[in-house]
């Protein structure tokens, strides 16, 4: 087997070793349950406090206002469908956009099945809303402006305090999907007028199956299920003491080192796209150039399938992504690339590198040059790539 060469972080990380280190004893000798009185369901109860001051001292907000969960997907839920159902002698008007991530847009498919209407959002050919549009789709029915902060498969950030600022003055809240932004990006939810926001740790080198929630107090949020009083009463179930010790490490990790980090993968990322346009022809790089996550590259690559990439990528050690894993498997092209105004067969042929810590720029050269022949090769034996050559000659 080939040494394997990770480029999918935005996908998922491998959990850091010092966040390892911090959670392994909440698996055997602390394994008391937090809600225990004696010793060691004490000692779970304040590991769990000190993961939430460390969140909260990320985004700058107070502990109380954070609640962990099971994942990002949960935590998108609970905003939405919390929200909606906590609110709705106000108004039944969601606004979001086109290009969200599954766990937002079908959680707003159920909404609009019970009742709810739901406006999604253009974005233009960098990703980006238009503010203006935002501002226009306002009713008196909007309850909840939900938009993520960053986007998964082509990296835009979208301009998150201007969302709030306006969201703050109609007195509307707003939600925003953070799982990519968190430990990429820096956050203040006070500055930013965030009202809820999700993240989830094994997007920044923490544990898979541990997310948290923003909820600033005041802001009524309905749980989604029934059982304990754990969480402040908004999240029934023995806490995943150990996940949530893990969430609390990395995200301190994450932003103690988080110029470093954006400097490097950025570094790394601006390498390969230089290197990309330079030895292949007709690709297109997706996404805003400067409002773009630091580790994110999405680029189009004409004439090529982009399962076909990806597999004998594969064969060679090499771990991407053709746009979203949730919607691999599937040959549909990617929601967020036909958002942006690609056409199906462009969208088709494209490839997401996100760029993570443990990369080097020895790794970058050993993809490009597997690129660099793949492409040609996959090209070699597309029937519209000879076609385009031959017209062209003639
Ligand atoms: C990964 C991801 C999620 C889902 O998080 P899980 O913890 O895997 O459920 C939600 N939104 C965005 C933008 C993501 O990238």
């Amino acid at each position: 087997m080939n040494k394997i060469r990770y480029f999918d972080h935005a996908a998922t990380t491998a959990v850091d070793e010092e966040v390892l280190k911090e959670m392994i004893p909440f698996f055997s000798i602390e394994y008391g349950n937090p809600s225990s009185l004696y010793t060691i369901g004490r000692n779970a109860k304040k590991a769990i406090e000190e993961a939430r001051r460390r969140v909260s001292f990320a985004i700058n907000c107070d502990p109380k206002e954070i609640y962990f969960t099971g994942c990002g997907s949960e935590s998108d839920n609970l905003a939405l469908k919390g929200v909606a159902h906590a609110n709705k002698n106000k108004g039944n008007h969601i606004i979001t956009t086109k290009i969200e991530h599954p766990a937002i847009l079908n959680t707003c498919k159920t909404l609009e099945e019970e009742g709810f209407n739901v406006t999604y959002l253009d974005v233009d050919e960098d990703g980006l809303i238009d503010i203006q549009d935002l501002k226009d789709k306002i009713t008196d029915e909007t309850i909840l402006i939900s938009i993520m902060f960053a986007n998964n498969e082509i990296g835009t950030i979208q301009p998150i305090e201007e969302i709030g600022k306006i969201a703050r003055e109609k007195n509307i809240l707003f939600h925003t999907d953070s799982v990519q932004a968190v430990g990429n990006v820096k956050i203040d939810v006070k500055k930013m007028n965030i009202d809820l926001l999700s993240m989830s740790a094994h997007k920044f080198y923490g544990p898979k199956g541990v997310g948290a929630i923003y909820i600033r107090s005041g802001v009524k949020c309905n749980k989604l299920q029934d059982g304990g009083h754990q969480e402040k009463d908004k999240r029934a179930g023995t806490e995943n003491v150990a996940g949530i010790v893990g969430l609390g490490k990395a995200i301190q990790i994450a932003y103690e080192n988080l110029e470093t980090y954006n400097t490097s993968i950025s570094n790394l990322r601006d390498y390969y796209e230089m290197q990309v346009e330079k030895n292949i022809p007709y690709v297109k790089v997706n996404g805003h150039r400067i409002k773009r996550l630091p580790g994110n590259s999405n680029i189009s690559f004409k004439f090529v399938d982009g399962e076909a990439l990806l597999l004998n990528l594969d064969m060679n050690g090499i771990c991407a992504s053709t746009g979203s894993a949730c919607s691999s498997g599937s040959t549909n092209p990617s929601h967020v690339l036909l958002a942006i105004g690609l056409p199906e067969n462009i969208a088709k042929g494209s490839l997401r590198i996100t760029f993570g810590k443990e990369n080097t720029k020895e790794d970058v050269d050993y993809l490009i040059n597997n690129l660099v022949e793949i492409a040609q090769r996959l090209r070699s034996i597309s029937p519209e790539y000879l076609e385009f050559i031959r017209t062209e000659k003639s």
